[in-house]
């Protein structure tokens, strides 16, 4: 990683589902004015018109070969918001649906799906400065990202916060169903057996139980900006 800037060009931030990562990750990339991946969105993409299409789960090959078919682009005007597209069109909030979310785990746990989404993954990342969010950026996507973050929070922490989310997160039902399905979703993404979620060994951790977004972007910037002192 280098440590030598105040504001590392490509930047991977790891962690669990409603750790705050994009929201964080949003914010950042805001205030540095780069470009900002989501590529939960993609992983959501793909099993929204694994759903539409009626297809089996199961089906690894269906859903491979669905992957690859997808062409995903990142676009962006210094300023403005990045904006993914899929085929040409913006990504709709359809994929924060309870059948995504109950559903994305499984289809993202295909290694012919993951191939598809890091080979694209990867080609974002390569043309300029980014911040890219998601389960295994620092240990797969981007393992040479000039910082790599992970953030993490309490499943109670988390829970709660998805509970009180409106924005594009929609997961219904009482504290203890949300729980119950945010466990369930990181039991699924830690274990699997391609690229599971963990955090790479030269990442920064960040427990955001205490912390507002706002502040855990300030904490990464003073971070930085201290690092770079000690390596100037
Ligand atoms: O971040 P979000 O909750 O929207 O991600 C949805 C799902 O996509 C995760 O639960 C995980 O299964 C998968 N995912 C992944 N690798 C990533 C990003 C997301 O496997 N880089």
């Amino acid at each position: 990683m280098d440590y030598s800037q105040p504001k590392p060009d490509r930047v991977a931030m790891d962690g669990p589902s409603a750790s705050g990562k994009s929201t964080v990750g949003a914010i950042l990339a805001e205030r540095w004015r780069y470009r900002f991946l989501d590529t939960g969105i993609m992983y959501r993409c793909v099993t929204y018109y694994a759903l539409q299409q009626d297809m089996d789960m199961a089906d690894e090959r269906m859903l491979g070969r669905l992957a690859e078919s997808l062409r995903f682009e990142l676009s962006y005007a210094v300023g403005g918001e990045s904006v993914l597209t899929v085929h040409g069109e913006s990504v709709s909030g359809e994929l924060w649906t309870d059948a995504v979310t109950a559903s994305v785990s499984m289809v993202s746990a295909v290694g012919a799906v993951r191939r598809s989404m890091v080979r694209q993954q990867r080609e974002i990342g390569s043309q300029g400065r980014i911040v890219m969010v998601g389960r295994d950026i620092g240990t797969v996507v981007m393992p040479d990202a000039d910082l790599k973050v992970y953030l993490d929070a309490s499943a109670h922490a988390r829970a709660t916060r998805r509970m009180l989310q409106n924005g594009n997160v929609v997961e219904s039902g009482t504290y203890d169903e949300v729980l119950a399905a945010i466990e369930r979703r990181d039991e699924y993404d830690s274990n699997r057996s391609h690229s599971p979620l963990t955090m790479a060994a030269d990442a920064v951790y960040i427990n955001t139980d205490d912390l507002t977004a706002e502040e855990a972007v300030d904490r990464i910037e003073q971070m930085c900006q201290q690092l770079a002192g000690e390596a100037c």
